[in-house]
């Protein structure tokens, strides 16, 4: 309805002008030379507006001729633009369908169509390295490393090649490239705390670690590997203080106190707080390892066995200092206590052999002897991942090389349970 009333309008208002140039009175003349023309002013105006139109349209036609070099170019590049557009997803499907060989062909499709923008040299890496062809990979890794829009993309993939093929070297100096164009970034800072734990840079593995990361072997790991003492005690220190149940933090922080003559210190405030938590026969060797003395051995067995006297642990450390002094019937009475305990290992039954030995009971020892062979195996440092045992603790299974694994317990006897060192949980069932 508009529409309609707006051109009734429109004829209205050309109709009266119309017939407004028709009525104009006059004449307009125009002379060049000896040619004179005279007009009616109404179609001399008429004229007028019939040339300006020609003109317009001339103008127009002129631009048209000027601009239609760059007009085609540009209507060539949004067709090479849709046309590398097209490569670039093809490219990315052949990569998810593992379509290899395809992946490089669109890839470089892309790139002759599109150029090398940091997206078509990223596929084309990535599409070289899903066919094997890593030459081609890091070569279009290197060019966007020299990119200053996306360098740290080149280090990344440059990064993964030189770790898929154990060149740590390499790893090490492109995680130092790669950190300086990005840093912080959350994907590097893990890959370079993988690097310096491989490399047993344990510093600046505990130093990159994040929440997930075993935190408190690599501190032991750390302050092991300190050779300024001052440093050392301190990583110690927080190790302990991140999991105060895990042996190898307590012997580790207990040792750094006793070489600064502090082994009062060590036992009270280290060795006891984690028999407390977690009684291990390692901390009561290193107690009593400077001691000679009877009646100080006692002390600290005394002083250990207060921080958690109904444990198996407690009776066998007990046991064993009986038996040390030559007080049989003690040591047979906390021996047969660690059993009940939970403690029916094959140490506990050797144990009750030498007692039954020292004590001419021949009828004991063998008996003792006997339960031995079927009793369960003794407790020690194992592999949660492998299940290898080792004689000491290592921040590493030197068998599969995993990180954290080792810990303190039975194998296959389920009566004790793996101390594995890991922040928040420190005992996993
Ligand atoms: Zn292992």
């Amino acid at each position: 309805m508009r529409r309609i009333v707006s051109f009734l309008i429109v004829t209205a208002i050309l109709i009266a002008l119309a017939w407004w140039i028709a009525d104009l009175p006059g004449t307009v003349g125009a002379s060049i030379g000896d040619i004179a023309v005279r007009l009616p002013t109404s179609w001399a105006l008429v004229g007028f507006l019939v040339l300006l139109v020609v003109l317009y349209i001339v103008m127009r036609l002129i631009v048209m001729v000027v601009r239609l070099p760059s007009r085609t170019k540009r209507m060539r590049s949004a067709r090479a633009q849709k046309a590398g557009s097209e490569a670039v997803t093809k490219t990315l499907l052949a990569l998810a369908g593992g379509d290899s060989e395809t992946a490089r062909r669109q890839a470089q499709r892309s790139r002759s169509l599109l150029g090398d923008t940091p997206q078509t040299l990223l596929l084309a890496a990535y599409a070289g390295r899903q066919a094997g062809q890593l030459e081609e990979a890091d070569t279009a890794f290197n060019l966007l490393a020299g990119r200053k829009d996306a360098a740290f993309l080149g280090y990344r993939g440059l990064l993964q090649g030189a770790i898929a093929r154990s060149d740590w070297d390499a790893a090490t100096t492109l995680a130092r490239q790669a950190e300086e164009v990005n840093p912080g970034a959350p994907w590097l800072r893990a890959e370079r705390a993988r690097l310096a734990t491989r490399a047993g840079n344990w510093k600046e593995a505990l130093a990159l670690s994040g929440a997930g990361d075993p935190r408190t072997v690599l501190g032991v790991a750390a302050a092991d590997a300190e050779p300024d003492s001052a440093q050392a005690l301190k990583l110690a220190k927080q190790a302990w203080q991140t999991n105060q149940a895990f042996t190898p933090a307590a012997l580790s922080y207990a040792r750094r106190l006793r070489e600064r003559g502090k082994d009062k210190r060590a036992l009270m405030e280290v060795l006891r707080v984690t028999w407390g938590l977690a009684p291990n026969p390692a901390l009561a060797e290193f107690a009593l390892a400077p001691i000679t003395d009877p009646l100080m051995r006692a002390s600290r067995v005394a002083t250990l066995a207060a921080a958690a006297p109904q444990h198996g642990e407690t009776y066998l450390m007990r046991a064993r200092l009986a038996f040390e002094v030559g007080n049989l019937t003690d040591a047979r009475a906390h021996a047969e206590a660690a059993q009940r305990a939970g403690l029916d290992q094959r140490r506990v039954w050797l144990l009750l052999a030498d007692i039954g030995e020292r004590s001419g009971d021949v009828v004991a020892t063998s008996d003792a002897l006997l339960h031995a062979a079927s009793a369960d195996l003794d407790p020690q440092w194992r592999c949660e991942a492998c299940s290898t045992a080792h004689l000491e603790w290592h921040p590493v299974c030197s068998n599969c090389g995993a990180l954290g694994q080792i810990g303190w317990g039975g194998a296959g006897t389920g009566s004790a349970r793996l101390q594995i060192a890991a922040a928040g949980d420190p005992i996993l069932p």
